[in-house]
């Protein structure tokens, strides 16, 4: 996870703060019961419980990764019960969680830095790790409060609506960044800067795997371009089809395949599998086409790709060429790498994109 808004280092935190956020300590203090959807047998969630103010939190969720490493590491942030209760409070209110994290973040750095004093925050003191006033801003913001009526839309429409505090921003076309680092697996960078809906955890390209190469070999971008086309298909895939996020790292994409032949009916071959992920891609690129979105308005913030570089801790020195990897990519595809434009033929080819073809 990121560490200080990004711009930390792991040895900002105390092993015990990191031992505090994980799990197997978390369960010893809050849990309830443990939870699982509909039949699975891994059943990875578990029901909290906790004391907050005057009431006592009965069904709370476990917080999961992001939640740990946005409300946690990134404001460094060891104390457990508040990261719940800015949970809890984010799934009352419908916010998510790593947006509102990072917006807290965002709103740290800036108050650390003196960009932000007390008064303007609603009076209060957002020292980098105070556990108190992380749950007082998360809430301000849930219930439309104080400053929480400017933070409410995210850090970037704040930054814009204040006129200061771009430099801490960490997003991807205004869209907040989740917690896997892409200084550690620089094939994120691309997926958080062009996917159709930029900054997701959840959206396919070479992923969080890049990270654990050898360095010669994941910073080196001369051959990333099909196997970042090929996760996007199987992403797409696991997304569209509704598949576990976490079965599939431990199932082989052709079993994936098996599974969808076996419940539909369908007879997919692995071709057809692929092309419709890429079908599925290309549509939601297609309404940012529409309205007018072409390469050049994909943004993402310097420190998401490594500039500058952290001083300090193991991701120190790296900087990122995500528009080599993002041409790359388009490349591979077969679009057009200026614009980032699927072409007529590639629509056609692909099948199923007739439509779009016409209205483009
Ligand atoms: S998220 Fe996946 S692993 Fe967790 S309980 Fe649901 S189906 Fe099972």
């Amino acid at each position: 996870a990121s560490i200080k808004n990004w711009a930390g280092a792991p040895q900002e935190l105390t092993e015990e703060q990191i031992l505090f956020l994980t799990s197997g300590e978390m369960d010893k203090l809050y849990k309830k019961k443990k939870f699982a959807c509909n039949a699975c047998p891994v059943g990875c969630g578990a029901i909290y419980q906790f004391k907050f103010g005057d009431k006592q939190v009965e069904d709370s969720s476990r917080p999961e990764y992001e939640t740990l490493g946005s409300f946690g590491s990134m404001l460094l942030n060891g104390d457990s019960l508040s990261v719940n209760k800015c949970n809890y409070l984010c799934n009352e209110y419908g916010y998510d969680t790593i947006s509102m994290g990072a917006t807290v973040a965002w709103v740290m750095e800036n108050y650390n830095k003196g960009v932000f004093t007390k008064e303007e925050l609603s009076g209060i003191d957002l020292s980098w790790g105070n556990p108190e006033a992380i749950v007082q801003l998360t809430e301000l913001i849930c219930k439309n409060e104080g400053i929480g009526r400017i933070l409410n839309k995210g850090s970037q429409a704040a930054a814009e609506a204040l006129n200061k505090g771009h430099e801490a921003l960490v997003t991807a076309s205004g869209i907040e960044i989740p917690q896997h680092d892409s200084r550690y697996g620089p094939g994120l960078a691309r997926t958080y800067q062009y996917d159709p809906t930029p900054g997701r955890h959840v959206k396919g390209g070479l992923g969080i795997s890049h990270g654990s190469q050898p360095p010669e070999l994941k910073y080196n971008y001369t051959d990333t371009g099909e196997k970042d086309v090929a996760g996007v298909a199987t992403q797409e895939m696991i997304n569209a089809a509704g598949y576990c996020s976490f079965a599939e790292f431990g199932l082989p994409p052709q079993s994936m395949l098996k599974y969808l032949n076996a419940i539909t009916g369908f007879d997919y071959s692995e071709e057809e599998y692929n092309k419709a992920g890429l079908r599925s891609f290309a549509i939601r690129y297609a309404f940012n086409i529409r309205e007018g979105f072409r390469r050049k308005d994909y943004k993402i913030s310097d420190r998401i790709v490594g500039k500058p570089p952290l001083k300090d801790g193991p991701l120190a020195g790296v900087t990122l060429d995500n528009e080599k990897l993002a041409d790359n990519f388009f490349e591979a595809l077969g679009w057009d790498v200026a614009e980032g434009l699927p072409t007529k033929e590639w629509l056609l080819k692909t099948g199923g994109l007739e439509q779009v073809a016409a209205a483009m």
